[in-house]
Parts: C-alpha cells; sequence; structure tokens
C-alpha cells in the first residue's frame, strides 16, 4: 500500500520538482506547438486543425506514459480518450479539458499573431494559452512526471474534448449514451477551466452558472423597404426587437421573465458575508475595465452577481445595413444573440420555455418573432465541499502555494461538468489556475510560466494527497 510518512514525502517532492526544472524547457517547448494548431470548433475552415489538435493531445498522452490513448470519433470533433492504470484498488481520477479555442478575432487588436506563440514577460501569449490548452497540457505533464519518476500513486484518466467552446454537443451525447460509462468511472473528476483568485491567493472553485444561449429573429415587412417611403408608416423590426430586448429587464436590472427568479436560493446572511470575503477590490474591478461605475441587480455585491445571481446578456445584434456610408432602410429583419447564466436550482429547460412564451407576447401585431436554441443549455453546479477530493486539493494548495486555497462561486459556465456530476456520480475538483486577467476569449490571451509549472506542481500534488486519504 501506499506509504506516505513525512521523510518518504520529502524524497517524492524533490524527485518531482527535479524532473519538471529538468525538463521545462521541453514542457514549454511542446505547449507553444499546441498552440500553434489553430483549432477553433466554431468554424469549419479550421477542421483540419481541429483534428490535429486530437491528435497531438493523444501522441503527447502515449508519450507521458499511458497505457492507451485514442481517438473516440463523433460526429462533430473527436473526443481524446487516455489511461494510465496503476492499481484497481487505487482511486481514479478522471481529468477533463478542451483541445478546441475560441476564434482570435479581432486580430487587429492582438499585439503578437494568436497561433505564434510568444513568451514576454514570464507570460505566453497566444489563443487557447490559457483556456484551456495550457491548463489541458499542465495536466498531460504532470502525469509524465509522476510516470517517469515511478511515483504515480492512483488510475489517471484523461478525457479532453474538441467542442466546448461550441457547446459540447458531441461530448454529452456521448455521455448520454450508457455504454460508455464504464469507460469513464472515476473516484473524481478534475477540471482545469477556471482561474485563481490572484497568484498570491489560491483558490478552488466550487460553483459554476448554467448557460441558456438563444438567438431571436424578427420579421416585418416581407422585403427591405426604402425609409423615405415606408419609414414612419411600417414597423421597423430592428426598432421591434430593441424595444423587446430592452423590456426583458427593469429599472432594478431585474429580469423581467415571469417565473425567471422562482427557484433561485437565497442565501443567509451568514453564507452571503463569506462569499463577500474575498480579496476582491471593487476600484481595481473597475479600473482594470475601464468603466467609471458597475452596473447589475439592485441589492447585491458584484461579486454577488456574478456568484449567485442568474444573468441575461444580449452577445450580438445585427440587421439593416452596417457597412460604411449610409444606405436608407427598412429591414425586413433583425436578430440577436442572447445568453443567460442560471444558478443552481434553476432549470435551462424551463428557463427556454419561460423566456420563449415571454419574449414571443412581447412582439407587437404586424410582426412575427422566432425564438431558437443554440446549444443545449445546462444547469449551475455546485460542488460538495466535504468530499474527499476537494480535501485532497486544499492540501495540495497548502503544500505548493503555502496558503490554503479560498472557495469561490464562478459566474462561467462549463456545461458538461453538471452532467459529469449526473452521469458518474462521483467528486468534482475545479482546480483552475488561470487568472481572470488572462483575456480569454479576447485578443492578447495569455497564461503566466509561475501557474503552468506551479499547476504540474499543485496536479501532482493533489493526487498523492487522494491517494493517502483513499488509503
Ligand atoms: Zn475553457
Amino acid at each position: 500500500m501506499y506509504a506516505y510518512d513525512k521523510q518518504e514525502k520529502h524524497r517524492m517532492m524533490l524527485n518531482t520538482k527535479q524532473y519538471i526544472a529538468a525538463h521545462q524547457n521541453r514542457f514549454l517547448g511542446e505547449l507553444m506547438d499546441f498552440l500553434r494548431i489553430p483549432s477553433v470548433s466554431t468554424s469549419r475552415e479550421y477542421a483540419e486543425d481541429v483534428q490535429n489538435a486530437a491528435e497531438f493531445v493523444k501522441q503527447k498522452l502515449l508519450e507521458a506514459g499511458t497505457d492507451q490513448a485514442r481517438l473516440i470519433e463523433t460526429k462533430g470533433c473527436p473526443l481524446v480518450y487516455g489511461e494510465k492504470m496503476v492499481d484497481k484498488s487505487l482511486p481514479t481520477v478522471l481529468v477533463y479539458g478542451h483541445y478546441d479555442v475560441q476564434p482570435a478575432d479581432p486580430y487587429e487588436l492582438w499585439e503578437t499573431r494568436p497561433f505564434d506563440p510568444v513568451v514576454k514577460e514570464d507570460k505566453i501569449y497566444a489563443r487557447g494559452a490559457s483556456d484551456d490548452k495550457g491548463q489541458v497540457y499542465m495536466h498531460i505533464k504532470a502525469l509524465e512526471t509522476l510516470i517517469a519518476t515511478k511515483q504515480l500513486p492512483c488510475n489517471v484518466k484523461f478525457l479532453i474534448e474538441g467542442e466546448e467552446e461550441s457547446g459540447s454537443d458531441s461530448l454529452t451525447y456521448f455521455l448520454k449514451d450508457q455504454q460508455n460509462h464504464a469507460l469513464l468511472q472515476a473516484d473524481a473528476v478534475l477540471v482545469s477551466d477556471t482561474a485563481l483568485s490572484s497568484l498570491e491567493q489560491p483558490s478552488l472553485t466550487t460553483g459554476l452558472r448554467g448557460i441558456v444561449y438563444l438567438e431571436v429573429e424578427v420579421t416585418g415587412p416581407n422585403r427591405d423597404l426604402h425609409s423615405g417611403t415606408y419609414g414612419g408608416a411600417v414597423g421597423n423590426p430592428i426598432n421591434i426587437l430593441c424595444q423587446m430586448l430592452s423590456s426583458l429587464k427593469d429599472a432594478h436590472n431585474r429580469i423581467t421573465i415571469p417565473g425567471f427568479y422562482d427557484r433561485v436560493e437565497v442565501l443567509s446572511e451568514i453564507d452571503r458575508t463569506a462569499l463577500n470575503h474575498t480579496p476582491f477590490v471593487l476600484s481595481k474591478y473597475k479600473e482594470a475595465l475601464g468603466i467609471a461605475a458597475v452596473i447589475g441587480e439592485q441589492g447585491y455585491s458584484t461579486i454577488e452577481r456574478i456568484g449567485i445571481r442568474p444573468s441575461l446578456d444580449i452577445n450580438g445584434i445585427w440587421g439593416g445595413y452596417t457597412g460604411e456610408g449610409g444606405k436608407t432602410v427598412l429591414p425586413s429583419k433583425a436578430h440577436a444573440k442572447l445568453s443567460m447564466r442560471l444558478v443552481p436550482h434553476q432549470e435551462a429547460q424551463e428557463i427556454i420555455a419561460q423566456f420563449t412564451n415571454y419574449f414571443t407576447a412581447l412582439v407587437p401585431k404586424g410582426a412575427k418573432v422566432q425564438v431558437k436554441v443554440v446549444h443545449a443549455g445546462s444547469n449551475a453546479v455546485v460542488v460538495n465541499r466535504n468530499s474527499v477530493a476537494l480535501q485532497a486539493a486544499k492540501k495540495a494548495f497548502e503544500d505548493v502555494w503555502k496558503k490554503s486555497p479560498v472557495l469561490t462561486r464562478d459566474g462561467g459556465s462549463i456545461p458538461i461538468v453538471a452532467q459529469f456530476k449526473e452521469v458518474l456520480d462521483c467528486d468534482i475538483v475545479l482546480m483552475g489556475f488561470g487568472l481572470d486577467s488572462d483575456a480569454i476569449h479576447s485578443p492578447n490571451e495569455h497564461f503566466g510560466l509561475a501557474n503552468f509549472f506551479k499547476g504540474i506542481d499543485t496536479v501532482i500534488t493533489f493526487y498523492k494527497h487522494l491517494a493517502a486519504l483513499y488509503t
């Protein structure tokens, strides 16, 4: 059995640390190769690159010493599966991450080319550096280190998908099939796709919001009209759409969809105080964003608005003429994309129905509206704070970062995590190593080298604690 006395711990920590130090340039070089592959999953144009990124992950898992690694073909982008089984009596961790990235545009706002990684001031700049290739690679190198130094204390499985940025439809489908559950069976799912509070204050994410993503279309006249001949006499779909969208929130920034808040949990004052007790400085937050004030639901702090309250945002709006100069058009159609972030107990399918009923009722006579679901919605996730896996994660941060991690709630969504929890019935650990300032989904995305290397160390230490706690 696995002994974990102090002397042993010291010897092993030196060993893995030495291995990482000896191979750090190669680790970084390989990560840069990974980042050079423009694996944008939202556009067909990059289909070959997406395939190449999947092959890259498979190859690196094999080189790291997994017993097997293979691509699982789907209707969309392939899943990459790999495993290293040490002993069936030991705990098993399933590492989840994604090899696809967000589109890089607007290109003109990048200081260096998005798929030509560059190291500047101890940070690696490239699309996907933090979300999520840097973090996925950290896990592959942690596994390599443990296998190479003969210290892997548990079984590790990898499931790396290629559609996280476009809705995870293929993985959702894969998880729905019971025949696949045995392959993925694990004691804990480990996900590194979130951020730390700061480099000085580590954190573990214990909640994620759910998401619903919709597209709406308002249709007026059967063709585009001249705004001189018809303006003022025929309803303009863009004007109508704007009115409909703005009536989705009231003067206090509360969402007006009937029933929307019915299932939202009301937190006790004690829980709210605990939640607000994070190292967050509003003035710095505003300064970093270049805004004079924050706007959000009345009666809640910024931390609460992100962590425990649902939100609704219009993500894009288009119609009519948007080219250079003017064109006096009264368009036939107007469109918008919008997303809602959900909190625990809200049901994505119910929210979609509530929105659709309400929004369709808002359209005036003389126009039509259509609501489309862009990708399958997901519910929020709350992590069990008392699980063995979370205890191991806390200990890992204490060892490596010399500080206890704070437990935070993330405003973002990783739709698949809710399904892992449901389907595999196992513990979830959201151990992210990015920073909010990494500019994920934005130009000049980057990932700190310290985050990458300390991340490797923390993952290694997590496995050791997890194995020790299970023994
Ligand atoms: Zn991500």
